[in-house]
């Protein structure tokens, strides 16, 4: 008998002559700043947890007491039964941290994304899209069955054209960025693209997975950070990054979360948070504004590390946020360098095409408000040793 999924084991050993065959990194303890991976113990410059928060004492009591409370799940989707008061409790708590009407949670950024964009534009209408937004906008707009635009990365001028193009056009109009972008860390044009917006009555949609926590006062992202509210209509945010737990949400007006409550596909079709989740989330939201000195350390570690890369000699590119990549060429190479940083005892991912464009393949480190300087100069250390070795300083 032939195997009809042949192809994939074809296609798997392909990667691994190319050198793009990824295996899992595991994971044997908390995700903090220094961590254990496959039985090593390593500086942990790889994770999200950019506050964190993942191990904070207050989460975790949260996190006990819920399910003391109210057990493991919640039984049934939002719609159905699954609707629990920790969950309006959160949701009610995220609006008034964001300062809009309305807010109603995802299970994920990549559901909340994907679920919104799908449920609130159809085949008629335009989307206008960063060249670098994010998978889940990407897969969000497939799923509109709306006409896609594509703008070059972070270029206002080109965004207006495509909606000075549109104009007259029918059907509606989203501009969509991603307010922090993933892999090179640099910061979305949102006061141009609002600007933009505005002048051609487009709906102005912002994903803020990596800047909520990170940007604005108190971690409010970027609309507070560039002062622009009330001129976004849809802000989307994860729970999973700074926040440190899991799940994504959209805030804006009320008719948009009753909408979304009616039409997004991932609300309508699938479970909800459990109570520890939701109930964590609301201490985060809790811890963001009691502990304000977290996020100025996230900061003065962000500048520390990036400006000892850069005296090194590394090419980290045009980072603006704790995210700070090391530019190396090829892909192959980027692994490689991942690989010897591992050896060395720091883990930072290797990332090449599609993700990066072909000879921008880099390694990616995020530094935490968790890290202690004697971390960060004993990852430093390492970096200007494997550097060295590899000839890239
Ligand atoms: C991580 C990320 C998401 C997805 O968030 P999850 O909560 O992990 O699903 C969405 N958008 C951007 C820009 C991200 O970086």
């Amino acid at each position: 008998m032939s195997n009809p999924l042949c192809y994939l084991h074809d296609q798997i050993e392909e990667w691994k002559r190319e050198g793009t065959y990824q295996r899992l990194r595991v994971l044997e303890s908390a995700s903090a700043a220094e961590s254990r991976f496959d039985g090593k113990e390593v500086i942990n410059l790889a994770s999200n947890n950019y506050l964190g928060l993942t191990t904070h004492p207050k989460l975790r009591e949260a996190a006990l007491e819920a399910t003391r409370k109210y057990g493991v799940g919640s039984g049934a989707v939002r719609t159905i039964s699954g609707t629990m008061s920790l969950h309006m409790q959160l949701e009610e708590r995220i609006a008034a941290f964001k300062q809009v009407e309305a807010c109603v949670v995802f299970q994920s950024g990549f559901a909340a994304n994907a679920g919104t964009v799908a449920a609130v534009l159809g085949p008629d209408d335009h989307i206008i899209s960063d060249e670098l937004n994010h998978a889940s906008i990407i897969d969000g707009c497939r799923l509109s069955k709306a006409k896609i635009h594509v703008f070059p990365h972070k270029d206002v001028a080109a965004a207006e054209k495509i909606l000075a193009k549109l104009e007259g056009v029918p059907g509606r109009k989203l501009l969509i960025s991603d307010g922090v972008f993933s892999m090179d860390g640099d910061i979305g044009p949102l006061p141009g693209l609002v600007e933009a917006a505005e002048r051609h009555g487009a709906i102005m949609m912002v994903d803020d997975a990596h800047a909520s926590g990170v940007l604005g006062r108190n971690g409010r992202g970027t609309v507070d950070h560039f002062d622009v509210h009330g001129r976004v209509h849809v802000q989307v945010g994860t729970l999973s990054k700074a926040i440190g737990v899991l799940g994504g949400y959209v805030c804006g007006s009320r008719d948009l979360i009753e909408f979304l409550y009616h039409r997004a596909r991932p609300f309508l079709f699938s479970t909800s948070h459990p109570p520890a989740v939701a109930a964590a989330c609301v201490a985060a939201f809790d811890v963001l504004e009691q502990e304000p000195e977290r996020i100025e350390t996230l900061w003065r570690n962000t500048r520390y590390f990036k400006q000892e890369l850069t005296a090194a000699g590394f090419d980290t590119g045009i980072s603006e946020t704790p995210i700070t990549p090391v530019i190396v060429g090829e892909a192959a190479r980027a692994h490689q360098l991942s690989r010897e940083l591992f050896q060395e005892g720091v883990l930072a991912t290797g990332i090449g095409f599609p993700t990066v464009p072909k000879g921008k393949a880099r390694v990616r480190t995020i530094v935490t408000a968790a890290h202690t300087r004697e971390e960060l100069d004993r990852a430093l250390g390492v970096f200007r040793k494997v550097g060295k070795k590899m000839g890239l300083v």
